[in-house]
């Protein structure tokens, strides 16, 4: 498979952005014609309702639950702005590219959290 995703810290040659401030993942949301390229961070009011309820059956929002905070990864973020934004949009109708460490360009796996929402 051809890797086209260099990481950024091979790109960037004058050290403006450091590495730290950098998300740990983004993920890109689809839906029909709409998408959203978000990253892993506290998930924050307004939260879509449909994704609430989801989430509040795995636990707590924001609690870590041994696999990752509840909401916090890009999954969460990237799809309740989708989700906000159409309220119509079922979880399952949202499909996602492969999420990214942008330190490393390494791929990252979906959580079992997300894998529960989402696949
Ligand atoms: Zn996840």
């Amino acid at each position: 498979m051809v890797v086209r995703c260099k990481s950024i810290r091979k790109l960037n040659n004058n050290k403006r952005i450091h590495i730290k401030d950098l998300p740990a993942t983004i993920i890109c949301a689809i839906h029909n014609k709409n998408y959203r390229i978000d990253e892993s961070r506290k998930l924050v009011e307004p939260i879509a309702d449909k994704l609430k309820a989801e989430l509040l059956k795995i636990g707590p929002i924001g609690f870590n639950n041994g696999i990752n905070p509840i909401g916090n990864c890009a999954e969460n973020n990237s799809a309740n702005y989708l989700m906000l934004k159409k309220r119509s949009i079922k979880l399952k109708d949202i499909t996602f590219s492969k999420a990214y460490r942008p330190r490393t360009a390494q791929k990252i796996k979906r959580c079992n959290n997300c894998k529960i929402l989402f696949d």
